[in-house]
């Protein structure tokens, strides 16, 4: 399966595109499709059809997934825009290590 290098709850920053310079958490990631939705990035207006949920439907305003190599992990600890090394820990746990700060998360 492919492996993105974000994940859910990651905060990223977004590198190119009309959001350039954004910052924001990963909603959702799509391995899959090597994309990932962050919020409040790549907003889209969609009209959708009246529905249970929605009984009036209209226009609404959603993240659309961009490519996640468009994205760049922001580090938890000391907030830059960072790449990982990955490391396995004694409990067997897999960790992200930050190559700036030594964070692990
Ligand atoms: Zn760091």
């Amino acid at each position: 399966m492919p492996k993105l290098h974000v994940r859910k709850g990651d905060t990223v920053k977004v590198l190119s595109g009309k959001d350039a310079g954004a910052t924001g958490e990963v909603l959702r990631a799509l391995p899959q499709q090597g994309r990932v939705v962050v919020k409040g990035v790549a907003i889209v207006k969609k009209s959708v059809r009246p529905s249970q949920n929605n009984p009036r439907g209209g226009i609404i305003q959603k993240e659309a997934p961009i490519a996640a190599a468009r994205v760049q992990l922001i580090c938890p600890e000391c907030k830059k825009p960072t790449r990982v090394n990955h490391k396995v820990t004694e409990a067997g746990k897999k960790v992200r290590v930050c190559k700036k700060c030594g964070h692990e998360f």
